[in-house]
């Protein structure tokens, strides 16, 4: 590397750049630039930082897959200008975000970090700082001349994950975000100590590969002891449906009763996946492991294996959008695109 790396911040909304509402009291979004006027130790940093913000930035939870494709679009248009792209999000929906990314960029050969923070960047005690800076710190790092991290991450409180692995798990704590079946990529202490060996496999130099496509015909539906067949079998034939992820008990298993087993082996002889994902926040789904779940495997479910739920929605998403033939959907399901499951 000759210049210094050069890195786009993109601005989505989250708290990390809220404000409280004087009349109401409620948090909401304000302007980018009063953002960076807040954070001036960011000049200190060796890298040059441009900026580009969602016009309304959003509190997360109105993330949708048109705004995905969004900032697909503004990594796609600046990829050639840029050596690593820091995504500013809210966390409450950044795991599905940096999931659904994680997919829709295929050959990525650069950084794409997200951060935010819970509490705002104006906030005394803000954990906002901490998280942008070493963000950006990543998404900078050089060895050789090629970027360390080549992959979607998720930097929070100390630690950078492989985004597609990660879930919410607290809503106070500032370390908000676990990633429960796969260590680390790179953990932030008094040096910043990376651990390749969890990287994605090195790939030929491929061009990156920008997918828009997403399926939102698509649901997840969470067992509990009790459930009725009533309910479940209006999901399953909502019109235009076209995939599920079915949280089921401990290594995927759910009741043997005949009418739970019939509704999902109609609903799959008529064209519609079900994935099979384990309410437990650690573990892998084994179907056949147990008599629970054998009769979902015979009857063709798709096993998620370690995979999170919100990397398993985006997935189905995303596959759907690309039209995969029925024939192999369960096979590529089950495979590993971007390291998002065993
Ligand atoms: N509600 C906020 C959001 O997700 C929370 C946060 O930013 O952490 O946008």
């Amino acid at each position: 590397m000759q210049s210094k790396p050069g890195i786009l911040l993109i601005y989505t909304g989250g708290t990390i750049g809220m404000m409280k509402d004087f009349e109401t009291g409620a948090l909401k979004a304000f302007n980018f630039s009063k953002l960076l006027q807040k954070i001036p130790e960011l000049k200190q940093l060796d890298c040059n930082i441009e900026t580009i913000s969602f016009e309304q930035p959003i509190d997360s939870s109105n993330m949708n897959p048109e705004k995905w494709v969004k900032i697909a679009g503004i990594i796609e248009d600046n990829y050639d200008k840029f050596d690593g792209f820091v995504v500013l999000h809210g966390s409450d929906t950044m795991s599905y975000s940096a999931s659904a990314l994680s997919f829709m960029l295929e050959n990525l050969s650069k950084p794409v970090v997200f951060t935010g923070s819970q509490l705002p960047i104006g906030d005394l005690r803000t954990d906002a700082k901490e998280n942008l800076i070493t963000a950006i710190q990543i998404a900078s790092m050089h060895q050789n001349g090629k970027p360390v991290i080549k992959e979607v991450g998720l930097y929070f409180e100390y630690k950078l994950y492989r985004g597609n692995r990660t879930t919410k798990i607290n809503a106070e704590h500032f370390n908000a975000f676990a990633s429960p079946n796969y260590a680390p990529l790179a953990e932030s202490g008094v040096h910043l100590k990376f651990n390749p060996e969890l990287f994605l496999p090195k790939t030929t130099a491929r061009k990156l590969i920008v997918h828009k496509e997403l399926s939102n015909q698509v649901a997840v539906v969470k067992l509990f002891p009790g459930i009725g067949e009533t309910v479940l079998s209006s999901i399953l034939n909502s019109p235009g449906l076209k995939g599920i992820v079915l949280e089921t008990y401990g290594a995927g298993n759910a009741t043997t009763d005949e009418w739970f087993i019939n509704l999902l082996k109609k609903a799959i002889r008529s064209g519609l996946y079900v994935v099979n994902v384990t309410q437990c926040s650690g573990g892998s789904v084994s179907m056949g492991h147990y008599e629970t779940s054998t009769s979902m495997k015979k009857i063709g479910v798709i096993s998620g294996k370690d995979i999170t739920t919100e990397a398993a929605i985006t997935k189905l998403m995303y596959l759907l959008g690309q039209n995969v033939a029925p024939n192999v959907f369960k096979t590529i399901f089950e495979t590993p695109l971007r390291g998002e499951i065993e």
